[in-house]
This record gives C-alpha cells, structure tokens and sequence, in this order.
C-alpha cells in the first residue's frame, strides 16, 4: 500500500464520517479527543462475583430456579447475566419478529429471574444476542440478512431454520435498540450485555454493507480478507470497527435514555482503540470460557492482564465456562475436571480478573463443577477486600500490539531442510502471536510480575509507571509511538526489543529501517532470513548476557535473523555463529568457528537502557523451549530493570505471580502452574508445590501490620530485609495469596 492509498483511505472515511465520534480512525492519535469524557464510576463497582445463566429455548419448562436461587447465595454472587433477548425471547416481548421461546408459554422466566435475583440485591444484565434471524424476520425484512458474495442468504451454520443477520444494518442499527428499550424500560435490569453483538456472519455483501462501504471507502466489498495489505481490506477493517463503535455507543445511549444508572457492555473488544472504549464503557466482562489443549496454562492469566491494559481502573470480569467450549465441538452440558476449572479461575484472579461463572443451559446435569466454583467463591468472598485492588505494582510491561497482530505480514520461510519441509499452517502467517507468547512464558518462568501495555496508549502520562517494556517482535509501530518510545527511554525507561520490531508502520508498510534504530545501535541490512537452520551464538563472558553460561562456549541461536549494521565497533556479548549444514551428518561442521557480528545489542540511551536482539529470540522459545533461550530472556530483562523486582519468588515448579496494593495492603499471588501439561495441556491434576520464599517491596512510609496466607489460612511472620517485607510460603495448593496489611 503506498502512502497516497493510505491517505486517501483516512481522507473518504473522514469526509463519510457523520459525527465526531465515528469520524476518528481506527489507530488515529485523535481518538481520545474525539470520543469525549469517560463515564463516571457506577454500581458496575461493588458487584465482585457474577453469575451467567444462559438460558436455551425449552429452559422455560425445564430449569430449577430454587437450585440457582440457592447457589447464588451460598457463593455471595453480586451479579448475574440472564438471558433475555435477541436470536430467543425469554420474556413476551411486544418487538415485532422477536422470536419467543415457545416453551415459555404465559411465564416469564426472564422477568421471574430478574426479580428473584433483585430482591436479594444482585444486580442483573439482561444478555442479549443479535447474531442469528427466523424465517418470518426474514420474509418481512430481507436487508436484515447476512448475504454471501453472491447475494444468497447466509444461512447459520448448525441451525437450519435460522440465518446470520448483518451487524452493519437494520438489526443492530434499528431492530435491537427497540429490544434493548423494551427491555430496560420493562424490568428493573441495570444494564445488557452483548454476546456475538458484532454477529458471526464473517464478510457481508447486502445492499446496506455494499453501499455503505463503497460510501465511506471509494471500494467495493473484498471477497477476502486474507491479505491484510490490501488497501480495500484495510479500509473494510476500519470501516468495520467504526460501525463497532457507533454500535456500542448507540445500545449504551439507548439503554441510558431509559435508566441513567444502567450501561451497555460487549462481552468481547477484539483490535478496539481502549481509549475510545472507555469513553463508553463502565466495566467489561471477557468472553473468554476456557482453553484449549493447544493453549498454556496462563492463558485465563493474560486474559486478564489485556482487559485491566484497556480498561486500567475499571472493574474487569473475565468468563469462564464450567462446560468444555473452548473446542470446535463444545460439549456444554459436560464440565472441565475440577483441576482446570480451578486453575483457570484462579489465573485470572490472580491477574485482576473478578470471576464470572457461566453455565450454558439453565438445565443443569452435571453438577459436578458446582463445588469447585462455590469453593473458589466463598474463598473469594471473604477475603474480598484483599480483591479490591487500587494498583498493580508490575515495573515491567510488555507492549501488545493489535496493529503488528493485524498488518503484519512477516517474510514467508522457505523450507532449507532435506529433513523438513515448513508445513504452511504451521506458520504464522500474519502477527506476532508466537513472539509474544514465548515473551510471556520466559517471563513466568522468571517469576518477574508484568502487565500488558496499549500501543495506542504509550504516552508518557501512562507508561512511566514501568521501569521495562518489552517488545516482542512488535513489527509494526507508528512515527508517533516510536517517538513517544524514545522519549520513554531518554527519560529513564528500559526496553527489550526482538527481530523485526519498528521495521514496518502502523499499516505494514515495510520501513527502510527500523524507527528506533538510533534506540537499538544499528541499522536494517536491507534483508531478513525468514528460516535459519543450525545457527549458534558464541559466548563472550562473564557479562550479565551471559548469566548461567558460564560452562559453554556457544548456545543455540535463532531460527530468524534480520540481517543489521552496527552503527559502532563495541564488542557484543554473543556473536554469530553462522548457520551450517545439519544433514548429511558427516558436513555438520563449520569452519566459521565465530565472527564478529554481534547478536545482541545492549546500549545505555539517555538516562535508560536498550537490548535488542536481532533474531526471533522469543518466538523460538516458544517453539523450542530451550532452556538457554529462556535465560537469555530472563538476562536481558534483569539487565534492563537493573535491579530488583518489586516482588522475588523463590522456590521449585512453575508458579504464574503478581503483585497488587489494596487501600490498607499489598498481595503477593503464587498460583501453581506445575502440571505434567502445564505448557500445552489440560489440568488434570494439582500438584502441591512449596516451599517458596517471597520477598514483597513495601510502598513508601507504610509498615507491615499483620501477614497472612488466604489459601492456607496460616497466620505467618516474615522479615524485613531492607524495604523488602519476607515471608515463607510452605506450600501453594492452586492460588496462594500473601496478604500484607500496612500501617
Ligand atoms: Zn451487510
């Protein structure tokens, strides 16, 4: 994409834009401005617990409101999200084409929920799903539908009297605010939830999206979005998340008229701008259930972390699921094993999540997770106000980037192994997915507590929290927040960077060289290698690079090299080992025994630090898990903090850690990841773990009142040891907590 396609893209959806508020681009620097005041803070604050009751169509008759009632209580749920309308009504509904389950007959099992649920003074969202439409909606409003390229119906994938609506029409524009009044207006609800808010139906091609588009961009409809490069797919990615937000901000506005205490809230955000979110958004609840095999057993944990990055002081939830839907066949009246379920809740609470608990089908036959989220719960609910918390105390942060995991489209491996040919899906083919994953598990392994930082929110007023960020491969970065990192690091601030990060902007476009070059000490070479086989790096020690290899004279390098200048002739800690034959056995020499070309860039920058590595160090941890790799990481990121972490770990197993601060305390949280699986596996078991050594910096002028452990129920001593508070841990279960009360 040239820069005159780029600049006619912003000019057509600026001059197309109708307000203010729509007319800001997605990525654009003017969308704070344009979005307005954030809301103030509401009863979205108290509620610490909720419930979801996601009702099918013959629940009506079928479902024990007395067991829910009862639960509900028992577990001192604050708030609860029950079905109520969209795809199914579970109220009478006066909405023309608003679907009632017709096991609902004269009740109300909506309304006779919502009020049960009221009367003990929990607090409900009416949850409400537009993504699906029925045969006479259909018949009456045929621009309501979702229609493939060649202009047929989509119908919906598994039920076959139903189709896919269109998100950018009729339906969520003017058929689901009426839903929405009719429901705010008729029950005492303070608010709605939108599940699948922004349909399912993929590209659409009715008449309203066709024209809309063509309108606002000067294209037509791509038949594709497979590349991210293309100028029509970019213009229909922002086309698209712009219809997003005047959608939040219609429902939140229609929802306000009726009751200014009540908000709307989407259950997912995708690639959103946060500081736009949050001109709307009180509170958001992340739709995520559960993992797969496939994901690591911090998954619930990151979740978390991304949802307390965009909406920072503002109550996050993040859902789980008891049934077992984070696979393609989602057997939801099952449920997770006990080990999981706990695991993965606690991972969350520990990074900020307050749980959400959703069962899908009122229905209930498999009772078996009920003692594992009651457990959690009550565990919870009375050690609430070491919950409440008012900081994160992390000093390291790791930039996550929806442009890079957009617009990205790194160079393609060719397969250079008589052994292996690089299956294609194998292969990320756009984003940085893998850099920031194997990122984040070197970083648990390290025990170092880190949260996630917005690149749409760099400013200084946010990121001088952080003493470190780290940049996993984030490729694509924009003048402005490459400025806005230089400035970071001039004033103090670290940064570790690997491949490819800064090489392209905002949109893809590849950069001649890095934006922060003038950070990293070098210059792009004009080349990356998209596959390196047996490639090693050589070992210049002692230096605090070379931490823990002091007994080996190489270690493995990368599987990625950009090739780069160095802009000047100091000697660096490891140096390439060039890349040699691995087959046939007998030409696996080299007699490049070393060169001079350095493989990691460490320089003092103003008053901070930069490491840059030019190869894909942490995407190849994540592939690899090799444990020199791991201490590479580990060893940059020391050397960058250039002291201590605000809380140190000590101990055997791997234990997933964060540290927070209440109003009267700080909290250490030790959740034990240590699974036969834990990398890429279920739970299935927990293995108790201890003991550990935790060692807490106290916030300034505060000293220790009390310290106890909330998982085991010990009252324990510990010690100072400079502004350090120490404590003993003997042994963590799933989540152990070290409360400290401060005077
Ligand atoms: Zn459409």
């Amino acid at each position: 994409m040239t820069d005159q396609n780029s600049a006619a893209i912003d000019r057509r959806l600026l001059l197309q834009a109708g307000s203010a508020a729509v007319g800001a681009m997605a990525f654009s620097d003017g969308a704070a401005a344009a979005a307005g005041a954030a809301p103030g803070k509401g009863w979205e604050e108290k509620p610490m617990r909720w419930v979801q009751i996601c009702a099918t169509d013959d629940d009506p008759q079928r479902y024990d409101q007395a067991f829910w009632m009862d639960l509900l209580k028992r577990t001192s749920t604050g708030g609860v999200c029950l079905s109520a309308g969209g795809v199914t009504a579970f109220y009478p509904t006066k909405v023309p084409f608003h679907y009632r389950s017709p096991y609902l007959g004269k009740t109300d099992m909506f309304g006779d929920l919502t009020k049960a649920c009221k009367k003990i003074g929990i607090r409900v969202l009416g949850r409400v799903d537009p993504h699906a439409m029925h045969a006479d909606a259909l018949a009456a409003h045929p621009e309501w539908v979702a229609r493939n390229a060649d202009g047929t119906p989509k119908k919906h994938p598994t039920a076959a009297d139903l189709h896919l609506t269109c998100p950018n029409g009729g339906v969520n524009f003017e058929w689901m605010p009426k839903i929405l009044k009719e429901i705010v207006t008729t029950y005492p609800v303070d608010g709605i939830f939108g599940n699948r808010w922004g349909g399912s139906a993929g590209i659409c091609y009715c008449g309203v999206c066709k024209s809309e588009f063509k309108a606002a961009s000067g294209f037509d409809v791509p038949l594709s979005l497979s590349n991210p490069l293309a100028p029509d797919v970019k213009a229909y990615n922002v086309w698209v998340d712009e219809k997003r937000y005047a959608q939040i901000k219609l429902w939140n506005d229609t929802v306000t008229a009726v009751n200014p205490d009540a908000f709307f809230t989407p259950g997912t955000w995708g690639r959103l701008d946060p500081v736009r979110l949050r001109s709307t958004i009180r509170a958001v609840f992340s739709d995520r259930q559960g993992r797969n095999g496939q994901d690591p057993a911090w998954r619930n944990g990151q979740s978390a972390k991304e949802a307390y990055c965009t909406m920072q002081d503002r109550p996050v939830s993040g859902i789980f699921a008891v049934g077992e839907t984070s696979t393609p066949y989602r057997f939801e009246d099952s449920c997770q094993s006990s080990a999981e379920l706990a695991t993965y809740i606690h991972d969350g609470l520990a990074h900020g999540f307050r749980p959400w608990m959703t069962k899908f089908k009122a229905e209930v036959f498999d009772k078996r997770w009920v003692p594992v989220v009651e457990q959690a719960y009550v565990w919870h609910a009375k050690n609430e106000n070491y919950f409440r918390h008012t900081e994160n105390l992390a000093r390291v942060a790791m930039v996550q980037s929806d442009q890079t995991a957009t617009y990205y489209v790194p160079p393609a491996p060719q397969a250079s192994s008589v052994r292996e040919v690089v299956p294609e899906a194998a292969q990320p083919r756009v984003g940085n997915n893998d850099y920031v994953r194997g990122f984040y598990q070197s970083l648990v392994e390290s025990r170092v507590p880190f949260n996630m930082a917005d690149e749409r929110q760099l400013d200084s007023s946010y990121i001088s929290r952080y003493k470190v960020l780290v940049l996993p491969n984030v490729a694509a970065l924009s003048d402005k927040q490459c400025a806005q990192l230089r400035d970071y690091v001039e004033k103090g601030g670290a940064i570790v960077a690997t491949h490819e990060t800064s090489l392209y902007d905002e949109w893809g476009k590849p950069r001649a060289n890095f934006a922060l070059a003038d950070l990293f000490g070098c210059d792009y070479a004009g080349k990356t290698d998209p596959r390196v086989q047996n490639s090693y790096l050589t070992v210049h020690g002692p230096h605090p690079l070379t931490v823990g290899f002091d007994d080996t004279p190489r270690i493995m390098a990368g599987t990625k090299l950009v090739h780069v200048k160095p802009r000047d002739t100091q000697k660096a800690p490891l140096t390439l080992v060039p890349s040699y034959p691995d087959l046939p056995m007998e030409r696996v020499f080299t007699t490049v025994w070393q060169t001079e070309e350095p493989m990691v860039y460490l320089r003092q920058v103003g008053k901070g630090r930069v490491v840059y590595f030019p190869f894909d160090l942490d995407r190849c941890f994540w592939e690899t898990s090799n444990q020199d790799h791991l201490a590479l990481l580990r060893n940059a990121v020391s050397w960058a903090n250039g002291g201590e972490h605000p809380l140190k770990v000590t101990g055997a197993g791997i234990v997933d850690v964060s540290y927070w601060r209440q109003a009267n305390s700080v909290t250490a949280h030790l959740v034990n990841l240590t699974n036969p699986m834990a990398m890429k596996g279920y739970m299935r078991e927990i293995l108790p773990m201890g003991p550990y050594t935790v060692s807490l910096e106290l916030p300034p002028g505060r000293t220790v009142r009390g310290v106890r452990l909330l998982e085991s129920g010990a009252t324990v001593t510990g010690h100072m040891t400079g502004n350090h508070f120490v404590v003993e841990v003997p042994r963590v279960h799933v989540h152990e907590v070290v409360a400290v009360d401060l005077v």
